[in-house]
Order: C-alpha cells, then structure tokens, then sequence
C-alpha cells in the first residue's frame, strides 16, 4: 500500500470515529453526568461554548497608542451641509509622542471630536486649510466648548493668509473671538478664564512646503492649494519617519503632488460625482460640472492624483458615502487608481507604523461626558462677574426655599458653608 492510500484511509478512520463520538454526546461531553458533592447537577443549562473575542473595532479610550505609532481618526468627511451620518471635514492626528493636532474644524465635527474622550487641554492646536465653514464651521465650538470642559490654555489656530487681509486666517480668527464677546463676557467671574482665549497663526499662503510648525520632534508644513479664492493650502505633518498629508480643499495641483509624495497617509478630497450633484442636489448641469470638476477634485482625478504619488494609502473623503453613491465612487477612483484606498466616513480609524496601515472604525458611546481635566483649574474671581442690570436682577423670582435643600446637601457632603446670593 502506498504511502498516500495508507494516510487517506487512517484520516477516514479518525473521522468516522469522531463522528460516532459526537453522535453520542452531542454536547461534546464524555456523556457522564458531571457530579458536585455525590450529587447529580446534570440538570443545570450548559456554559455556551461561545466566547468572547477581540473585536477589529477602535474604542475610545481603550488603547494607549505605541511610542512610533500614530492614529488617525476621521471627525468629518462629509458636505457643507453636515448631516447625522457624516459631519463636514475634519481629521485628528494623534502621535506616539503624545502630541494631537486637529486639521479642519468644519460644521459639526466638535461633537465627533467629543466622541474620543481626549482630554479637552490636549486639544489646543488646529490647522486650518482654507476658511470655508466645511472646513472651520465648528471653530467656535471647540474652542468655546473646550475650555469649557477643561481646556486651560488658549487654542492656538493655524492657517494661510489671503490676497487681502479680510481673507486671512488672522481676520477670522479675530472676528470669531469678537462674535463670542457676550458668551465669554457672560463666563467671567465663573469659571477659569485660561481657555477662553484663541490664538491665530497666520502663515503666507505662497509658501511653498514652508515649515509652519515644529516642536517636539514634528514639523508641519504648507504648500498652496487651488479652490475657490486665493487662500487655501494642503498640509504635511513629519514625525519619527512617518508622514500624514491632507489637501483640504483642492483642484488637483502641482504642489500635491510634489509635496504629498513618501506619504504614509494621504488625505485628498474626492468631490461628490457630477452625475450624482445633479440627480440628488439639484445641480444644473452646467453648475454641477463646474464645481464637481473645476473648484474641487472629481473621484477620477482624485485617482489620477494618488496614481502620481503613490502613498501607502490614500484616504479619499468629501462626498455623501451611502449604500448608492459608494460603489459609483470607488468605480471612478478604480478608473485612474488601483493602490491601497479608503473611502472615507466619520469614525474611520487609521493606526500607523512603519510595519502596517490598520484601518478600523471607531464604536463610539454616545451618550459621552467630557473627560476629567488634566490640570486643576484656577479659581475663578467674583470680582470680575458683570453683574445683571437692576431691571433684569429685579426680575427673579423668590425660590429660595427650594434652592436651599441644595446648598445644604452640597455643604454636608463637602464640608462647606456656601450661601445663596
Ligand atoms: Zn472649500
Ligand atoms: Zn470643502
């Protein structure tokens, strides 16, 4: 008998004889009634075989991030009309270092970005790539709401100038502070008033590949982009041998890519496809093409951009991902790119390192609380509450009685001695 048949007929063996096994004890057990004490527990339900596992999804706060690794999380990769599904543009970057930088701020990403759980003091700096509200529409958010739930410091702001200064990153920046000027006068007096400051660095936007931060082993530069106005740049950020790109808001250009090539990451945007901006917004033709291919990137040339560069993976975003425009999308990039790819939607999680891209996306609880604050807050000064004018404080009602059992409660379990005003 050769040596095969001899193997083939012992694995039928084997097999039959497993088969006769598992017919008598279904349950995979030895078929005896387990026994506790002399006494029969045969009749107690089974443990499930079934355990739990690691999952392949990303938890906030559940990982400590490697000394060489860097995360990076979509917080927005949606329209100007952000929506409950997709938030407009916004990506945090967090490295190995312990530093974070967020890129873009657009309408509704701070509530993205509170679905992280990060300690608000950490997030204190944000590049802006051009000053459309997809792409700054939640600046006042963060930083009125950061410094609200623990941010101690200013947040400093990034971002180009423009052809004049009312198109600059500095005049928006300002102008913002200014539009805030009852909401943070109101908070004097109240709380620790550290936060409730914002810093803009505006750098020129001609720079090309200029350096327009470094600290701490990272540096991030800046290059022009082309859309809409003067104005908009793409971004780089370079730390410990890796290297994350985002366009922003880009026509594709000559400086993408020059400058966006050895990326570990590159971020692009890849427009909503023409045909669809006529079915589902309500384009005109006509119009459809001219902003769908002329003022941002079609999902062809988005492929024929990262075709050039060659990153280990392009991150596309700035379209409605749904069940009935993603594999129109992916088609078009397939046409003109067939490298790594992902397709950008709010929570898609990048862990980076030299060895691997791992791409997850985030579970989020959504019924989240901001984190403890890293530093304790100053105590604020009575002294610099505005008070309410005599018509309005001679307005409030006697509700003395029921406020009072509160300050007793609050005074016994802290040992204090608070008095109504
Ligand atoms: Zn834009
Ligand atoms: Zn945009």
């Amino acid at each position: 008998m050769s040596a095969v048949k001899t193997l083939v007929i012992g694995a039928m063996v084997a097999l039959i004889g497993v088969t006769i096994y598992l017919w008598g004890h279904s349950d995979g057990s030895d078929g005896r009634a387990p026994r506790v004490g002399g006494e029969s527990v045969a009749a107690q339900p089974k443990l499930s075989p079934v355990k739990a596992r690691p999952r392949d999804a990303y938890f906030p706060n559940s990982e400590d991030l490697g000394r060489n690794e860097m995360r990076v999380i979509a917080c927005g990769t949606g329209m100007p009309t952000a929506r409950p599904s997709q938030a407009a543009a916004c990506f945090l970057v967090e490295l190995g270092n312990g530093d974070k930088f967020i890129f873009d701020v657009g309408t509704g990403s701070a509530e993205r970005i509170a679905a992280l759980q990060i300690p608000y003091n950490y997030l204190d700096k944000v590049f802006l790539g051009h000053l459309h509200t997809d792409h700054f529409g939640d600046l006042a958010s963060l930083f009125v709401g950061g410094a609200l739930a623990g941010r101690q410091k200013p947040l400093r702001v990034w971002g180009p100038s423009g052809q004049e200064p009312k198109y600059g990153t500095k005049h928006a920046v300002e102008h913002l502070r200014e539009m805030v000027t009852w909401d943070l006068d109101g908070r004097k007096g109240l709380v620790d008033e550290r936060g409730y400051q914002i810093e803009a660095h505006e750098f020129d936007y001609k720079g090309i590949n200029q350096v327009v931060y470094q600290d701490n082993g990272v540096t991030i530069r800046s290059w022009p982009a082309i859309h809409s106005l003067d104005g908009p740049v793409s971004f780089s950020l370079e730390w410990n041998g890796l290297k994350f790109v985002f366009g922003s808001d880009t026509y594709p250009n000559k400086w993408f890519v020059e400058y966006a090539k050895n990326a570990d990451l590159a971020i692009h945007e890849c427009f909503v496809s023409v045909p669809a901006m006529i079915e589902k917004f309500k384009f005109t033709p006509k119009g459809a093409l001219s902003v769908g291919t002329q003022i941002h990137t079609a999902p062809e040339a988005f492929g024929k951009v990262m075709s050039t560069i060659q990153p280990r993976m392009a991150v596309a975003y700035h379209f409605f991902k749904d069940f009935d425009t993603t594999a129109d999308i992916n088609d078009r990039v397939r046409s003109t790119y067939d490298g790594p790819l992902s397709l950008a939607e709010d929570f898609m999680v990048w862990n980076v390192t030299k060895k691997e891209i791992r791409v997850r996306m985030a579970i989020v609880d959504e019924a989240v609380w901001p984190p403890p604050a890293t530093e304790k807050p100053e105590q604020p000064n009575p002294a610099n509450r505005i008070p309410y004018s005599e018509m309005i404080s001679g307005g409030r009602l006697d509700v003395k009685d029921v406020i009072q059992p509160i300050y007793d409660e609050i005074n016994k379990e802290y040992g204090l001695d608070e008095k109504q005003e």
